[in-house]
């Protein structure tokens, strides 16, 4: 990564909980890290009439966490300048440009820029074409949009708003933002697939029997309800994440770890995706909602008791499904997925189940030799991060039967604490001109369309929203997914654990 890079940033939404939580943080750890020095200067624009100083005061509190001496950071927060701006109003571009060109001047920006878009997504296409038609892109230097979710709530509305977007930037100006990308450890799975001999072999349908994702959070909606009702579990963690998750697993090889490569590796495995019809996807996608529970002696509202939730509401606050894959690799294995609010915990796990090959040899009951368990390799994402392979060893002893043992790697608070967080990570990519982390419009048109069939049949459907209890895994229908074959979730916090393993119990 070079660090002399100069820019401009422009963010718009400069005031809102994604700027101040995420952004000013990110653009502080570069700065302190040295890929930020002199060379920068960020315009913040929103439609509140704050002054700079009222806005440095915003900037320096949303660095309270940070260590660093009160003058650092002022030094810092000195290149950040406001600028009250409704994005509606041709007139404010002309403002945007002139302060633009001046802080251009005064750092040595080099014309480079970066265009972030914090706001609502309604805006994005009236920003994009604004900064057309009122002509802020600069000649020389280079220009970048970086846009966050969600990209469209169907297909149709994402294409709508890609083509809005492409009147001004290029495809490979546009750096559409999907943070599970920037986490370490969604992007050590390319190091593991393709870093390993071991694994590479091993990586296919004929090894691999089914692969899991689990993306559990224990928090219920918040107060982000009125955007939840709109979105749901489907459009909020399934169309983007999950869906980019599977991607890393499943692409085949790319020529090199490139945007270019990497970029059309995963669109072709979206369109690899099997289709399901309106019977497949009754059959293989599960819905519900957090109903009302007791927890401790306590009780906690279900979904539907949630403020700004209406209380016939049919939004899902979980997703399961079962995802299958037309290609010579994974014909066959089946891709269990699932996220939801309000469950057992928050948790970010992936694991991979081996087929059990051979027969046990040391089973007791020899009418029943296939039973053995299965060799599981596990990711942890969050809040751990490593990974582990889970495989059979002699239990201790007398006799001689199998257990399964887990080969642990956790990585350490000391080893993460230089580990970038997924926005400061992102950021200096797009700095950088590299989009290996962002997603093509290729792979969203295909990871919409597959999401759109299911909306349908679930938007059709008038049978009532299963419900889980809060502190669960989720319905029962989601362990009925994947009852049909001799698998099971591996990642279930619900249970007690096997004394020798210390998430996957298999
Ligand atoms: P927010 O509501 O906190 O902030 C919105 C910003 O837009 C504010 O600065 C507001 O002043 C400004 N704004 C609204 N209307 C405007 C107009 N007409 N002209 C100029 N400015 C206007 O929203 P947020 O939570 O910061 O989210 C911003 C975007 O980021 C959304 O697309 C959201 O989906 C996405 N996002 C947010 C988070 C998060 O953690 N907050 C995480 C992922 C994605």
């Amino acid at each position: 990564m070079r660090s002399d890079l100069a820019a401009l940033f422009i963010i718009f939404g400069g005031s809102g909980d994604l700027a101040q939580r995420k952004l000013y943080p990110a653009l502080f750890n570069l700065y302190r890290k040295g890929y930020l020095k002199e060379s920068f200067a960020v315009i913040g624009t929103a439609r509140r009439p704050w002054t700079d100083e009222h806005y440095h005061e915003i900037v320096m509190a949303s660095l309270e966490g940070f260590e660093e001496d009160d003058e650092t950071k002022q030094t810092f927060t000195s290149h950040f300048y406001y600028q009250s701006h409704d994005v509606t109003d041709a007139e404010h571009y002309e403002t945007l440009k002139a302060l633009a060109a001046k802080l251009d001047d005064k750092y040595q920006l080099n014309q480079n820029r970066i265009y972030y878009m914090a706001m609502s997504p309604r805006y994005f296409g009236t920003i994009a074409s604004h900064l057309g038609s009122e002509a802020l892109l600069t000649a020389d230097g280079f220009n970048r949009l970086i846009i966050e979710k969600p990209f469209g709530r169907d297909y149709e509305s994402a294409k709508a708003l890609n083509q809005e977007l492409t009147q001004t930037f290029d495809e490979n100006q546009i750096y559409r933002i999907d943070h599970y990308l920037g986490k370490e450890m969604i992007q050590n799975i390319v190091a593991l697939r393709f870093g390993n001999g071991l694994l590479s072999g091993v990586w296919n349908n004929q090894f691999i029997d089914n692969v899991q994702i689990t993306l559990a959070e224990s928090v219920g909606v918040e107060e982000r309800a009125g955007y939840y009702e709109t979105s749901g579990a489907l459009r909020d963690m399934f169309q983007n994440h999950i869906m980019q998750v599977i991607g890393m697993l499943a692409m085949e090889v790319p020529v090199n770890f490139s945007a270019e490569d990497v970029q059309r590796e995963k669109t072709r495995l979206f369109r690899s995706i099997q289709p399901y019809s309106p019977a497949e996807i009754k059959q293989n996608f599960v819905r519900a909602q957090y109903a009302e529970t007791t927890v401790d002696g306590e009780n906690k509202p279900g979904y539907r008791q949630e403020t700004n939730v209406a209380p016939d509401s049919q939004t899902e606050t979980f997703v399961a499904g079962k995802v299958m894959i037309d290609n010579e690799r994974w014909c066959g294995v089946p891709f269990y997925v699932r996220t939801g609010k309000r469950l057992a915990r928050k948790e970010t796990q992936i694991n991979i189940v081996f087929k059990k090959t051979g027969v046990n040899i040391f089973a007791d009951d020899k009418s029943d030799r296939s039973a053995m368990a299965p060799d599981v390799l596990t990711i942890y994402v969050e809040p751990e991060q490593g990974f582990s392979l889970t495989i059979n060893g002699k239990e201790v002893g007398q006799g001689f039967s199998l257990k399964p043992d887990q080969l642990n790697y956790q990585y350490d608070k000391q080893m993460l604490a230089d580990s970038p967080e997924a926005y400061e990570r992102l950021i200096l990519e797009a700095l950088n001109g590299d989009g290996t982390n962002f997603t093509h419009w290729h792979e969203l048109a295909a990871s919409w369309q597959f999401v759109d069939a299911i909306r349908q049949v679930w938007d059709a459907d008038q049978t009532p929203l299963p419900t889980y209890a809060i502190g669960s895994m989720g319905p029962k229908e989601a362990t009925d997914l994947l009852a049909s074959t001799d698998a099971k979730w591996i990642f279930d916090p619900t249970q007690t654990k096997n004394k020798n393993c210390r998430e996957v119990c298999v």
